[in-house]
């Protein structure tokens, strides 16, 4: 039996952009698209081009720039009530977007007609079927997206399957069923969207929101019952709750399903890639707990579970994490047995259980871990302790001294100057800073002194910073444990780690340590 190809499309530059936090300029929105035609998505919605002018100037450049698979598609309403299509804002719009596929909303929920609207049932059919016709007859292949659809059914289903009706016999080439307000349940999803079938209707569609947490579900069963396009957003995100999440859409119908399949398979393995590149863009730290491309999906806590997955991994993971272009990851604790060691040694060659570097490292950890360090979250600090058993590690610069000074004058801002000296590549080099906060002062005091000798610096920024107080029954003598995520703006962040019991100490130790970490890995020619 053939898989049935099922389309997907993607609606992050809109109904994503609707979501908290997330903002993407113009040049963002473009390097989007083309990272999402090449993952082979079939249908990109660029925006709602009479929104505002970025979204215009969008599809403006976008005239100009070809994609190799996407279609790309422009997102608008039905016409008013009352007018014409030819004459209406909306539509005109969209034509003028010239994108191959136009998306147009419209009511299917009588209420929404008559109270939102205010115009009455039979006036929306006609606004639905002149728009939908007039933009196919200037050449637009035409999806119709079916606001509240469900919520439609439940209330009037006889009216709901008039708008079907009238939408395919209007030239829809798609149906969109909406579940805009998130509040459909599976089994609601199987029973209604099973009813369509065998209607003569076009091709069904559909669009899920999150507000139950079944919005992944949802899509799947939507296909399940026959629909042969779903649409979703990358990372899930999207208005409230956010979007049906293709990130988790996609590999469960390329790898769990056999009856389904779709365009984007052959290039599974950039989906992590992809699912980071757009966290990037909308600078936001991507959610380690994701399914399939979250930095934990394939993470394992040390011990007897790290054994098992050197042996036989296939155990303990649903799939391989490289079919999605993730990797394992064993996490490292005061538990790690030897396995776990040697795992983590495999990138500097192959060592043997009994190896005395496999000795020296777990003694060291043990000893860290009783100071205070923590290196699951910090895997690039332990790399660092890992090279300097193996007389790996190349130290980036070596501290004389810095010197903070934080102060406030009545309802300023407070303000906090800096100056290291240091020695880098055989430098002795001095470096200044000024920042709100001690951390910042630092960062860009180091930077400062370092950036002639080694301009790589230049490329990295640290984008999360978290601070945990280990023993507070101490109070102010307690000691402090600082995380720092950096990344390099292409597909690498990483973690490093810092304890003392000042603050400025312990996140000194980190930023250094991210720095080095990139030094040693990227920047030294292996
Ligand atoms: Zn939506």
């Amino acid at each position: 039996m053939n898989a049935t190809k099922i389309e997907i499309y993607d609606t992050t530059l809109r109904d994503g952009m609707q979501g908290i936090e997330i903002n993407f300029t113009l040049k963002d929105k473009l390097e989007i698209t083309h990272k999402l035609d090449d993952m082979g998505i079939d249908y990109i919605e660029g925006g709602f081009p009479l929104a505002n002018d970025k979204e215009e100037a969008f599809f403006n450049q976008m005239k100009k720039e070809t994609l190799s698979h996407a279609k790309l598609v422009a997102f608008g309403s039905t016409r008013k009530p009352g007018g014409k299509a030819q004459q209406d804002a909306h539509i005109q719009a969209l034509l003028n977007a010239e994108t191959q596929a136009v998306i147009v909303v419209g009511k299917t929920w009588l209420e929404h007609v008559e109270k939102v609207l205010g115009t009455h049932p039979e006036e929306n059919l006609e606004m639905i079927h002149d728009s939908i016709s007039y933009l196919s007859a200037e050449g637009r292949e035409v999806l119709f997206d079916l606001e509240h659809f469900f919520d439609g059914f439940k209330d009037n289903t006889d009216y709901a399957l008039k708008v079907l009706q009238t939408a395919t016999d209007a030239g829809a080439k798609t149906l969109v069923l909406c579940d805009t307000n998130g509040g459909t349940l599976p089994n609601e999803v199987t029973t209604i969207v099973g009813s369509l079938s065998g209607r003569g209707l076009a091709s069904i569609g559909v669009h899920f929101h999150n507000d139950c947490g079944v919005a992944v579900a949802n899509s799947l069963l939507g296909i399940y019952s026959g629909a042969l396009q779903v649409q979703g957003t990358i990372n899930g995100w999207g208005e409230r709750c956010g979007n049906a999440n293709l990130c988790a859409i996609i590999p469960n119908i390329c790898l769990k399903t056999k009856e389904y399949t779709a365009n984007v398979a052959a290039n599974l393995s950039q989906l992590t890639a992809l699912s980071r590149f757009v966290a990037e863009k909308a600078n936001i730290i991507p959610e380690k707990r994701q399914p399939y491309v979250g930095e934990a999906a394939f993470s394992h806590k040390a011990g007897q579970h790290a054994d098992v997955i050197a042996k036989a991994p296939q155990l303990m993971e649903h799939i391989s994490g490289s079919l999605v272009g993730n990797t394992r990851r064993i996490l490292l604790s005061e538990l790690a047995g030897k396995s776990t060691i040697v795992e983590k040694l495999e990138k500097y060659g192959t060592f043997d259980k009994k190896s005395t570097q496999v000795d020296q490292l777990i003694s060291l950890l043990k000893e860290k871990e009783n100071a205070g360090y923590e290196y699951e979250a910090a895997e690039a600090s332990f790399d660092l302790l890992i090279r300097k058993i193996l007389g790996k590690y190349v130290p980036l610069v070596e501290l004389n001294n810095y010197h903070l000074e934080s102060f406030k004058t009545g309802n300023t801002l407070s303000k906090t100057v800096g100056r290291l000296f240091l020695t880098t590549s055989d430098n002795q080099v001095m470096g200044a800073g000024v920042g709100v906060g001690p951390v910042e002062t630092l960062d860009q005091a180091l930077r400062d002194a370092v950036k002639p000798f080694h301009p790589f610096i230049d490329s990295i920024s640290l984008i999360d910073y978290k601070v945990r107080v280990l023993n507070p029954e101490e109070a102010a003598a307690s000691k402090v444990r600082v995380f720092i995520t950096s990344t390099d703006h292409q597909s690498n962040s990483w973690d490093t780690v810092g304890v003392s019991e000042n603050i400025v100490e312990a996140s000194w130790e980190a930023i250094v340590e991210s720095f080095e970490y990139y030094y040693n890995n990227f920047v030294i020619p292996q």
